[in-house]
């Protein structure tokens, strides 16, 4: 076993604080033309916003890793039925937050699991933006629905 090393605030370069001392992984699930989104309870870091299922990576996971262990963690995501297509990565030099764009088994079944997670909800890619959104992943976003159009076309 292996310790848990990744908890920890980085000052970026870009000005603001992340969190994820060796960056931070999420999990894009994409099933029929929408997105997992998650809503992230008021009393964490940028509460009350929506985004992916996600957090800090330990220095000896991958992305993948960290995106299936955290997925699993917050809303019980069960790996057997996730299709990882490709990582999209936003490097901001001191920092970087790689996500994981997998295809949704139609079994998938996605639970609010722990208490920093109020509740999950499929969305259509164009309803996406009129959510109140986790600024890393509004930042993504745009470029992360471009891959999605290439991916599932
Ligand atoms: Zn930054």
């Amino acid at each position: 076993m292996t310790a848990r090393d990744g908890d920890g605030w980085v000052d970026c370069q870009c000005g603001n604080r992340h969190w994820g001392l060796h960056g931070s992984a999420g999990m894009l699930l994409v099933r029929n033309g929408s997105v997992l989104l998650q809503h992230r309870a008021p009393w964490v870091h940028n509460g009350d916003t929506w985004g992916i299922p996600g957090g800090a990576r330990d220095s000896h996971e991958t992305v993948l890793e960290a995106a299936l262990r955290e997925g699993a963690e917050e809303i019980g995501l069960n790996a057997d039925f996730v299709t990882p297509l490709q990582v999209h990565d936003d490097d901001h030099g001191d920092w970087r937050y790689d996500t994981v764009i997998a295809k949704a088994d139609d079994r998938l079944i996605a639970h609010e699991m722990n208490e920093e997670s109020l509740q999950v909800e499929w969305v259509k890619y164009d309803d996406v933006t009129s959510k109140n959104l986790h600024p890393s992943f509004a930042h993504a976003w745009p470029k992360l629905k471009v891959l999605l159009a290439e991916l599932f076309m």
